[in-house]
């Protein structure tokens, strides 16, 4: 695995694409500081403004959670629902994680942010196909708190490889990078923290110590996974064995960026913490027809039903634990923030499981139906009962739309909204009393011109091809 997951080949050319993405973005970084800096107005220490911890669920589904909440399995959500809202939040079409997760991080639709999909039509071959985080046309709220002087820790958000220079650090979800067996396959890319490749974490002097996490992941593995599996994994059959192996990258990686996570909880104040976590998405799309047996003309065994069918609630229940874990990091005056990108239903129902064909793996496909919950400092209590017996998804309210959550999470951090913006503050989320008095406040576009210059001039050169940097270094660019 190693030879995969580190091309020896390629570690040279992504140390030069990082010295060379870094230098014009920290000049940028530096010359927009001094010189248009004191144009905008810094909101860094008002003394109401929440700290929120975000959440970033990919393929969290409501019908799967309900029937948890019912039986009290997922106390921590329950008790955001309790003090906070909960509801549904429409996604978008394509509902792919990069164009929904950039979506929700922009304010804006796809035709403004550029992310349509993982791989570009336009892109040519090889590594230029996939999408990177240069490709976002629009700032991010990374990017935006951090012009306001906000401390932003963004942790494995989706499409954020190569990391940005924020005002915080940032762990980049690297599923951008190109790897040419992820090109040439109709797979999605994985995204995952890949030891030893450069321009996965900002700041860069935190490099080590954030690969440190992710070996200590390595080593709670076994413990996580008898936890999602009820079992050690040597007694799981044939066709166990080959999900969790599709599965288990997925499970590590929220594992590490769990780790990161609670480093960063205690190590100082911030404004905003994102964490992201994948799991729930691919345990989805690999496990949903144990899960849902009734929904499959070809339903598993009963053997493999009893193996198998916890797999999905069991992460769930994970995730639940993951919240409460950080939630006792941080204390009651954090504002908790649960997000997901899309929903979960079945697929391939009328057709025979063949596991041994990669494509048949899937028995999950995403819907547009979003999770989401609030609670803590500027959230709307909502008046609404906390029993969850007999509440079916289509009762559960509608909140807003994907575009909205950037402006919402601008408009609890008293940060003005862009008018560029396709989204609104929503006051289905915020409190009254805390919207009165700091009402929504707006300014024509954070994207300043000379950021997008340096993004378009990024853009052009990370794709990573050998020859783009021997051009690059015929020019001067490179001794
Ligand atoms: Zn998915």
């Amino acid at each position: 695995m190693a030879s995969l997951e580190q091309p020896s080949a390629g570690n040279t050319v992504q140390t030069l694409i990082y010295k060379l993405w870094f230098t014009p973005l920290m000049a940028a970084l530096l010359i927009g500081a001094l010189l248009g800096g004191c144009s905008r107005e810094k909101s860094a220490g008002a003394t109401d403004r929440p700290r929120i911890v975000l959440f970033a669920v990919d393929g969290f589904e409501w019908d799967v959670a309900l029937p948890l909440l019912r039986e009290g399995r997922l106390p921590h959500l329950a008790a955001l629902a309790e003090r906070g809202v909960y509801g549904r939040i429409r996604s978008i079409v394509p509902t792919v994680s990069p164009a929904v997760w950039t979506t929700a991080a922009t304010g804006k639709g796809i035709e403004k942010h550029g992310i349509y999909h993982f791989r570009r039509r336009d892109g040519g071959p090889g590594a230029e196909s996939l999408f990177n985080s240069t490709h976002r046309k629009t700032k991010a709220f990374w990017n935006i708190l951090t012009d306001y002087g906000l401390r932003i820790h963004s942790i494995g958000w989706f499409l954020t490889y190569p990391v940005e220079p924020i005002n915080g650090v940032m762990i980049s979800h690297a599923q951008g990078i190109g790897k040419p067996e992820w090109v040439k396959t109709k797979r999605s890319p994985e995204g995952k923290l890949i030891e030893g490749m450069k321009g996965q974490v900002w700041p860069v002097e935190r490099e080590r110590e954030m690969f440190d996490c992710l070996r200590r992941s390595d080593e709670k593995m076994p413990e996580l996974i008898e936890t999602i599996f009820g079992e050690r994994l040597d007694s799981l059959d044939e066709v166990g064995s080959r999900l969790f192996r599709a599965s288990r990258w997925a499970f590590r990686n929220d594992e590490t960026y769990v780790a990161i996570a609670e480093k960063l909880a205690v190590e100082g104040p911030f404004d905003l913490m994102t964490v992201y976590m994948g799991g729930t998405d691919v345990a989805g799309h690999r496990f949903w027809r144990y899960y849902r047996p009734d929904r499959y003309d070809h339903p598993p065994s009963e053997g493999e039903l009893k193996k198998l069918a916890r797999i999905i609630p069991s992460y769930y229940v994970h995730v639940d634990d993951v919240i409460g874990r950080l939630e006792t990091l941080l204390g009651d005056s954090t504002t908790v923030v649960v997000l997901s990108d899309h929903g979960m239903r079945s697929a391939q129902e009328t057709s025979r499981f063949e596991p041994a064909d990669p494509s048949k793996l899937v028995s999950g496909r995403h819907t547009t139906n979003a999770v989401f919950f609030a609670a803590g400092p500027a959230v709307r209590r909502a008046a609404r009962s906390a029993s969850w017996d007999g509440v079916e998804v289509d009762d559960l309210p509608v909140l807003g739309d994907m575009v909205d959550i950037t402006p919402t999470l601008l408009s609890l951090l008293q940060i003005p909204v862009g008018r560029d913006m396709d989204g609104k503050a929503l006051d289905t989320v915020i409190d009254p009393a805390y919207a009165r008095q700091h009402p929504t406040r707006f300014i024509d576009t954070h994207d300043t011109k000379e950021w997008l210059e340096m993004r378009r001039a990024a853009a052009k050169i990370l794709p990573g091809r050998e020859e783009r940097w021997e051009e690059l270094r015929a020019l001067g660019y490179l001794d």
